[in-house]
């Protein structure tokens, strides 16, 4: 058993960088790339003759695979602890185009079809967690009884919309309780008794989530998308078997919109909201994470409040769980801006 408790207090937030390999248009183009890897996780950026170093504990060069990055991200650290009670979440962050969906999900056939069809080398890490999961629970079922709900949905210009019951689109409100804190009310949240439930929520969602996409342009690149595992479970107290011990872990995802400046300068109205209301989230966010780093305002004010996103992932955020994010870049020049401004933000949280 892993020393849970002393991990989780050295190390809440753990930042590591995707890059994703060039894609045929750019190798084509022979496009000129931005980022050399000195070794040791390390990203020597050339933003046009200005040079920079960043350097962080774990980065996957384009070669990397899912299963590298499933393997060598943390995430079953993540898993593990909230089986145990914690509370976790692993966001994907950077500009539309980075691999922030293939990296959590994996690519959009990945799941079309029945399971037999997959192809599991593209799982991201969604599928792969929840087959982990059920491997560390089948190991423990002896002894405890668990019970997993999932929940999946999509925030999208500070309104809450239900990835499992979309029915009209409805606008969910979100609310605090002294005894839950922050949740979204009327959402729908679904008990899985096994994995083929778990991958039947996913893609549900998948499939809600990329059918609003066709009525509205860029809508996925706009919207966070949050899937939430509840892990509760309940152990015979060892020394009365009348007892139990029961236990309250969550496990969450998020896909976040594209964190690149919005280009459109004659944006008005709806849209100069819509993207003022992502760029302001992906702030909050960011100030959330960094005051939560700095160990002397741990106790002092951390503003969740200030958007729907951090609201609802401010017990995981704030708690003793971890958090795992991973920021991804692309290597081409012409994303040389968004890819320092992801790298600063990821410096920033780690
Ligand atoms: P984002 O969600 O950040 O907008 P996507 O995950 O949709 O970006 O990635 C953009 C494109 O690049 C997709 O076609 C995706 O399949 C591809 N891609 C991204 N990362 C990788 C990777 N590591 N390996 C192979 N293809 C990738
Ligand atoms: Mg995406």
């Amino acid at each position: 058993e892993p020393d849970l408790e002393s991990e989780a207090e050295t190390d809440n937030i753990n930042v590591v960088i995707r890059v994703r390999p060039q894609n045929a248009q750019e190798l084509e183009r022979h496009d000129k790339q931005s980022i050399i890897f000195p070794g040791d996780g390390a990203l020597h950026i050339d933003n046009q003759g200005s040079n920079k170093t960043f350097t962080f504990n774990v980065t996957f060069e384009p070669e990397a695979q899912q299963d590298d990055v499933f393997d060598h991200s943390g995430i079953k650290k993540l898993i593990d602890m909230s089986i145990n009670g914690y509370s976790c979440t692993c966001f994907a962050f950077g500009q539309t185009g980075s691999g922030k969906t293939h990296t959590i999900t994996g690519p959009p056939d990945v799941l079309s079809g029945a399971n037999e069809k997959m192809d599991n080398s593209k799982m991201g890490l969604i599928p792969r967690s929840f087959r982990y999961l059920f491997q560390q629970l089948d190991r423990r079922k002896a002894t405890t009884t668990y019970t997993i709900h999932a929940s999946y949905l999509e925030i999208y210009n500070e309104q809450v919309i239900d990835l499992l019951n979309p029915g009209q689109r409805k606008h969910l409100s979100v609310r605090w309780s002294k005894t839950q804190g922050f949740y979204v009310e009327n959402l729908f949240v679904i008990e899985c008794e096994m994995l083929d439930d778990l991958q039947a929520i996913l893609e549900e969602g998948l499939r809600n989530r990329q059918t609003s996409s066709h009525s509205m342009n860029d809508f996925s690149s706009r919207s966070h998308s949050i899937l939430t595992l509840m892990i509760d479970s309940e152990i015979a107290d060892p020394d009365d078997p009348n007892l139990y011990i029961t236990k309250h872990g969550k496990l969450t995802f998020v896909d976040l919109a594209g964190s690149e400046k919005v280009k459109d300068t004659n944006a008005t109205g709806e849209s100069l909201v819509e993207s003022n209301n992502i760029n302001r989230s992906l702030l909050v966010l960011g100030n959330c994470i960094s005051a939560l780093g700095d160990s002397k305002k741990k106790l002092g004010h951390i503003p969740y409040r200030d958007s729907k996103l951090t609201k609802l992932l401010a017990d995981s955020l704030g708690g003793s769980g971890v958090t795992l994010m991973i920021a991804c870049v692309s290597t081409a020049s012409y994303n040389v801006s968004e890819t320092m401004n992801t790298l600063r933000y990821a410096n920033r949280a780690k």
